[in-house]
């Protein structure tokens, strides 16, 4: 693992989330996107190496809905930054992690991503992202 990628923080109001980090941070978020696939607008903040990803649910069936509807907001997963994400899960695996979803899925920002399960972590969800060139 090369550094913390980025935190992910389940919100539930975009608009409102974002001026809450603004303020607290004292920079506007660099970009905004949405993810198709997960049902979720991001918006990233950069905070020196790392980044802080603010996660809106579009849709009920979205896992941030879900997480929100359970534990409320607040930190949803860690994202570590890795070289070769493929060589990081077998390695993971042989450490007995639990990993999600065995092929790297497009994430946003640019990245490949894959979640290891928070039973196999401390009950912490886990994101390994490579860099998409
Ligand atoms: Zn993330």
């Amino acid at each position: 693992m090369r550094k913390i990628e980025h935190i992910g923080i389940a919100v539930k109001d975009m608009q409102a989330a974002t001026q809450i980090y603004s303020a607290l941070l004292g920079y506007a978020h660099y970009k905004t996107e949405e993810v198709l696939g997960e049902g979720v607008n991001t918006a990233f903040f950069t905070c020196g190496e790392s980044k802080i990803e603010l996660l809106e649910a579009t849709n009920q069936d979205s896992a941030i809905a879900k997480f929100i509807a359970k534990k409320g907001e607040g930190v949803h997963h860690i994202a570590f930054a890795v070289d070769d994400i493929k060589a990081e899960v077998q390695r993971l695996e042989k450490q007995g992690f639990v990993v999600l979803n065995q092929e790297p899925k497009m994430g946003a920002d640019n990245k490949w991503v894959v979640f290891l399960h928070p039973k196999s972590s401390n009950g912490v969800l886990v994101e390994l992202c490579q860099e998409r060139n």
